[in-house]
């Protein structure tokens, strides 16, 4: 999909289509005077209202478009005061569905009547994720031809806009590119059946991507696994005939500047284990290694963006099965930090893949912040639902700058708690620490504090994002499948830390 910026909406006569964006007010400031025409015929019929999330298509053949009709579509936006980054990703991706099911691939984009009610590099992003994200598909294994596969796709969007706004436009534009990119990547990473992505061929494929964009890779092999003394790490890798890999990637001088750290879940099948999951619907555990698709999505964005701090994105990479080698509940292993843990259910064994992958973080690189994602508890989606991603965290100001990236990317984070109680949930009987916490309630919480325990020291957030990683039906820009999650608020992080430092006039954390 190509983008291109045009001053003059009616100058499309090549084109196939037109999509004008509209507020529930109905207003028609700004629009050209037939397409005005056209919205006043509308709204007296009363057919569209301008909800967020709803289109009308119809056919435009007066004023200028008169000898060659196009088709025009109006995309909702819903309320005025409502707007931002979000309502315009949400209606650029319904719209996108619709221009894909017209068969149309050359279509112009009006922006002169939103044009003044948002930063114009914001709404050049959000447009370009709008449509990108929801453009996205994933048909490598079927069969059909490519020329077949690629039927009805959009070539071509030419956003129109004011000269004065054009410049702005245009950054938004390359930004959405870059933040579009590396989430399909990560969603791609997740849809790949398990069977094409145990942790030794998923190494390679995101080895090749960082070398591809320029970044260090460094994936380190059960051996050396084992030479680091990461035993909780290796006790879920145990049952499978598939070793483990640590894949390491490195943006920017990590070694004169501390980077700021992502850390990512990446069980490439799950299926609990010996404490074994029930069958129905296990198939979706492809999924579970949707945190650390995020943190690689997130490294190959960053690899284009170039921002003033180093990245150090790890994916700690394990696949979760039955085996005669296999971890019992009951067993007792030393993590890296030394801390003895109690396995008592094989199912929570995330938890243990990440105690090792946030102390190496942790020591291996001093980051002046560690970030987790991880698809985590179930628990946590009897909390928040399938929308919302849980966000656990010890350092205010980290707290806040995921929120705000959160907001901005539509990926939604909700505040939840880590009191002490959930830490001594999590005391092991015989050992230092208990993989569960053997109550019922608060499931999510009592995970976040296991996890705590290795970040001490260390401005760390943990995102559970077992809800949102994926969804089984399409929504407005998420096809359905892997969502990519996180990789945008990561991104989003990356881009603005240094901004954020220099306005507070101080490092970060002090
Ligand atoms: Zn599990």
């Amino acid at each position: 999909m190509r983008f291109t910026i045009r001053d003059d909406s009616s100058n499309v006569q090549n084109l196939d289509g037109i999509v004008v964006f509209i507020f529930d007010d109905m207003s028609t400031e700004g629009l050209n005077p037939s397409i005005k025409k056209k919205l006043l015929d509308i709204r007296s019929r009363n057919v569209f209202h301008g909800k967020s999330g709803e289109v009308y298509t119809t056919f435009i053949n007066s004023g200028k478009f008169k000898t060659n009709p196009k088709t025009l579509f109006f995309s909702g936006l819903g309320k005025r005061e409502d707007f931002g980054a979000e309502k315009i990703r949400l209606s650029s991706g319904m719209v996108t569905q619709k221009i894909t099911y017209e068969g149309l691939s050359n279509i112009a984009v009006d922006l002169n009547s939103i044009i003044p009610s948002l930063n114009s590099q914001v709404l050049g992003q959000s447009i370009t994720e709008g449509f990108l994200l929801s453009d996205y598909r994933f048909d490598r294994f079927k069969s059909s031809k490519k020329s077949e596969k690629d039927k009805n796709r959009i070539n071509e969007v030419v956003v129109c806009v004011r000269s004065k706004f054009s410049n702005g436009v245009k950054k938004g534009i390359t930004l959405g590119k870059i933040f579009s990119d590396g989430t399909n990547y990560a969603r791609d990473l997740i849809n790949i059946p398990s069977n094409e992505k145990r942790p030794p061929v998923l190494a390679s494929m995101v080895r090749r991507m960082a070398l591809r964009e320029g970044l260090r890779c460094k994936i380190l092999d059960e051996k050396q696994i084992k030479d680091l003394k990461m035993s909780a790490f290796l006790a879920v890798a145990r049952g499978s005939s598939a070793p483990p890999r640590l894949v390491v990637i490195e943006y920017g001088d990590t070694k004169k500047t501390r980077p700021i750290s992502f850390v990512g879940k990446g069980i490439t099948f799950d299926t609990g284990g010996i404490s074994v999951k029930p069958s129905s619907g296990m198939e979706n555990m492809t999924t579970d290694m949707s945190g650390s698709a995020a943190v690689f999505g997130a490294m190959k964005s960053i690899a284009q963006l170039k921002p003033k701090v180093p990245v150090v994105g790890i994916g700690v990479l394990a696949e979760n099965m039955l085996g005669g080698n296999a971890t019992r509940p009951g067993d007792i292993v030393r993590s890296m930090k030394g801390t003895t843990i109690e396995i008592h259910n094989t199912d929570a064994e995330g938890r243990l893949v990440l105690a090792d992958g946030l102390h190496y973080a942790k020591t291996k690189y001093k980051p002046q912040c560690m970030i987790n994602l991880a698809t985590l508890t179930g628990a946590c989606m009897v909390a928040l639902g399938t929308n919302l991603t849980g966000m656990y965290g010890t350092h205010d100001e980290l707290i806040e700058r995921v929120r705000e990236q959160g907001d901005f990317a539509g990926d939604h984070v909700w505040h939840m708690p880590l009191h002490a109680e959930f830490g001594k949930m999590m005391k092991g009987k015989i050992a230092d620490l208990c993989n569960i916490s053997g109550v019922r309630w608060g499931g999510a919480n009592s995970a976040a504090a296991f996890l705590q325990h290795f970040t001490v020291g260390t401005p760390w957030v943990h995102l559970d994002i077992a809800g949102p990683s994926h969804v089984s039906k399409r929504k407005e820009y998420k096809p359905a499948g892997g969502t990519g999650v996180g990789t945008r608020i990561l991104t989003g992080l990356a881009k603005d830390w240094k901004r954020l430092n220099a306005q507070k006039g101080k490092a970060f954390g002090t």
